[in-house]
């Protein structure tokens, strides 16, 4: 009998187009996983057996194996999961930035200055990658949070001290702000008299000379100076952020911007190279990028359609759109002005023609549409557009997986839209706590009644809302048992303030294990991934205990033991118990 490969098992439309991908996956790859809790992606099973064989789920069941493997595990008070889809994350920038100088473990301002002292230091000696542009040294990385400056702006001042000598450019976690010293600044010619560019801020003192934090498109007067990254750059980035990903139990996951993106080069190539290669575990669907600066749709639809890939371990079915900025930066779109001094309504990167159109154009190519939105005007422009375009339902034999990222402002009214036009909420639960960002730089400038819209979950899930989960890593930990964590308490354990963001909005164990798996699947157009049944290439995922036994407050301290990615295992912390 011939192997099931991706495309077998991918919804019918698919397998009409030609197929080409058939790479063997795990061939020899036998386990039996015994006395084991199993959810399947949408309950939990009366079964406490899977047997692989291959690479491929052969059977589930009850007790021993008929024909029973040499490999087994027991996984007496664990749970076995589909393996984790991570809707909307960022793994090439991930990976590069984990091998760059990495903020993103350092807690606090002064662990963050020891980083970035120990990788100055460490890389005094190295050169510049860059195609021949320049032969400075930069220092580039990021993962800083807001919370750790005042009004979330850090200064040049403070990396003049640490790299005297060389430009340095570190871009915010949630990548939407570049912190900068003066010799940067210099090379990229900004002073006093720099022009704001449009859709950015350059943060400026009293006297109007810029104080190195630039915001949104303002990044790209330096970054365009930093030499781009090198394809060994890129595929290194891509193989890290694999591991990472696969590390926490994701097999598959949906890259939030496949595109020439503030100073990173687009990850397309990398991507088909490493699945020609074999060295993509993982099964990505990449979201390419629509630029803000499109004057002509359909020359960009046309573009974007000679880089579609509707087959195989890498795909590129959805094109992405971000609408606005974020709260911290006041560049999230509101419908009413910022409840502080500075005002505004914040950043509208689309006029409503534009995506109106835009989202006719690509539906009728038959792209999904993923769109980035924070503030309630961004998620309404976004509804809006796909109402204009008759919303995300089955018609015909198209089917559509168009969906709005973040929704973290959402005006109540618009809730019951999202079920109406079938568009998935993509939540990044992980966010939805008093965490110092919350509480510093978005409680003040939302003012009381927008704080009560905050991240909707429950009144998505009760509209009947399709829901998917990501991380948007390297924003936030790609662990999405913390996410889930916040799903059900609204709090972290590393909140600044414990008590839980809008508790009403939690959801259940089972509705965020759902989003997280068959959920985001969905929107994947995955038939290997999100769900457990025979006959699937395994992908898979063992928790070290059984999250239903637990105490809620308690989730967090889950974590990934196994990953089993296209029938290989990818990540193993359980050889101790393994009998073989
Ligand atoms: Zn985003
Ligand atoms: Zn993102």
């Amino acid at each position: 009998m011939p192997r099931p490969t991706y495309n077998d098992i991918l919804p019918s439309a698919s397998s009409a187009l030609g197929l080409t991908f058939d790479k063997e996956v795990g061939r020899n790859m036998n386990l039996d996983v015994l006395d084991v809790s199993i959810f399947d992606g949408h309950s939990v099973l009366p079964a406490n057996r899977i047997s692989i064989r291959d690479g491929i789920i052969t059977e589930i069941g009850s007790g021993p194996a008929v024909d029973p493997s040499e490999h087994t595990i027991t996984a007496t008070g664990k749970l076995i999961t589909p393996g984790f889809v991570d809707a909307h994350v960022h793994t090439t920038f991930g990976g590069q930035e984990s091998l760059a100088c990495d903020l993103s473990e350092a807690q606090g301002l002064e662990a963050s200055l020891e980083v970035i002292r120990d990788y100055v230091t460490a890389t005094a000696a190295s050169t510049a990658t860059a195609a021949g542009t320049t032969d400075v040294n930069w220092v580039t990385g990021g993962g800083w949070s807001m919370a750790d400056f005042p009004g979330g702006a850090p200064t040049a001042v403070i990396l003049d001290e640490l790299s005297p000598d060389r430009p340095v450019i570190l871009l915010s976690a949630d990548h939407h702000s570049a912190w900068v010293n003066t010799q940067a600044m210099d090379l990229a010619g900004i002073d006093a008299s720099t022009p704001t560019p449009p859709g950015g801020v350059i943060e400026k003192d009293e006297a109007g000379a810029p104080t190195g934090c630039l915001h949104e498109s303002a990044m790209d007067l330096v970054s365009a100076h930093v030499p781009t990254a090198s394809d060994a750059d890129i595929r290194a980035g891509l193989l890290a952020g694999q591991s990472s990903l696969h590390a926490f139990g994701v097999t598959a996951w949906m890259d939030a911007i496949v595109g020439d993106y503030s100073g990173h080069r687009s990850p397309f190539d990398t991507y088909v190279e490493a699945e020609d290669s074999g060295d993509l575990t993982a099964e990505v669907v990449g979201s390419l990028w629509w630029p803000r600066d499109v004057e002509d749709i359909d020359a960009q639809v046309a573009a974007l359609l000679d880089q579609r890939r509707t087959h195989g371990g890498f795909r590129t079915t959805s094109v992405k759109f971000m609408l606005d900025g974020i709260v911290e930066s006041r560049t999230a779109a509101m419908s009413a002005e910022y409840s502080c001094a500075c005002g505004g309504f914040g950043t509208s990167y689309f006029t409503r023609e534009h995506l109106h159109r835009a989202f006719a154009a690509l539906d009728a190519a038959g792209f999904d549409i993923h769109c980035h939105a924070i503030g309630d005007a961004a998620n309404r422009a976004a509804l809006d557009a796909f109402e204009s375009i008759g919303g995300s339902e089955t018609t015909g034999d198209r089917e559509r997986r168009h969906h709005i990222a973040h929704v973290q402002v959402v005006d109540p009214v618009d809730i019951p839209r999202f079920a109406q036009l079938g568009i998935t909420a993509n939540l990044q639960a992980l966010w939805a706590c008093h965490d110092h960002q919350l509480l510093d730089l978005n409680l003040p400038y939302l003012g009381s009644e927008r704080s009560r819209w905050l991240y909707p979950f429950k009144s998505f899930a009760d509209a009947g809302t399709h829901l998917a989960m990501g991380s948007d890593w390297p924003v936030s930990t790609p662990n999405p048992w913390e996410a889930i964590h916040v799903a059900v308490n609204r709090s972290h354990p590393d909140a600044g303030d414990p008590a839980p963001l809008l508790p009403e909005q939690a959801i259940d164990l089972i509705t965020a294990l759902r989003a997280y798996t068959s959920g985001s699947a969905h929107l994947l157009r995955s038939g290997a991934n999100g769900t457990i049944r025979t006959g699937q290439i395994a992908n898979l995922a063992l928790a070290s205990d059984n999250p239903f036994d637990l105490d809620p407050g308690s989730l967090a301290e889950v974590h990934n033991e196994m990953t089993i990615a296209g029938g290989r295992i990818v990540h193993d912390a359980t050889t101790a118990e393994r009998q073989s």
